[in-house]
């Protein structure tokens, strides 16, 4: 299997692993390159999910 990397849904960058800045929301886990993407996300969460699909 590939390395599963994880998308910044906030400002769409990739990620390496076991960044801290994560939220889970619906069983899912999203993850963020700052504390200042989370905000975003954590307050347009509707919004940054169905990017993500
Ligand atoms: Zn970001």
């Amino acid at each position: 299997m590939p390395v599963k990397k994880y998308k910044d849904v906030v400002c769409r960058k990739w990620l390496p692993r076991g960044t801290k800045n994560l939220v889970e929301k619906d069983g899912r886990k999203f993850y963020f390159c700052s504390p200042a993407c989370k905000e975003k996300f954590e307050k347009d969460s509707e919004k940054y999910t169905k990017l993500v699909g």
